[in-house]
């Protein structure tokens, strides 16, 4: 049986949308111009083929701390760390600076 995805038609680069939580109610991101979307939306969607299915993979590893620190400070998720969950604010100066930098790093419009 053939899967839909959700996707974002950038002139004819087709960009799988990655589901994610870190955008609190858009499940739905895409990370090549970084648009939110909810899991409900109107945004096409298509027939999956091996290479949309490898894009999205190769965008999901590129974004992944993008997306943690996403979540962990502008969603205010919590992460478990040594045994304990703990709130952005709990973790060390280092590990902030860290995930404000994964955020800053981060640039839309990525083709891959
Ligand atoms: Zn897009």
């Amino acid at each position: 049986m053939e899967r839909k995805i959700p996707i974002h038609d950038h002139d004819g680069y087709i960009v799988p949308l990655l589901w994610t939580f870190a955008f609190s109610h858009n499940e739905y991101w895409c990370p090549c111009c970084g648009e939110n979307y909810p899991m409900f939306h109107d945004e096409e969607e298509i027939e999956e083929t091996p290479i949309l299915k490898e894009r999205r993979e190769q965008y999901r590893k590129q974004t992944k701390n993008y997306l943690a620190a996403v979540g962990m400070i502008k969603g205010k998720a919590r992460k478990k760390w040594g045994g304990q969950m703990k709130s952005f604010a709990e973790y060390s100066k280092s590990t902030q600076r860290k995930w404000k930098r994964w955020i800053k790093e981060w640039q839309p419009g990525v083709t891959l």
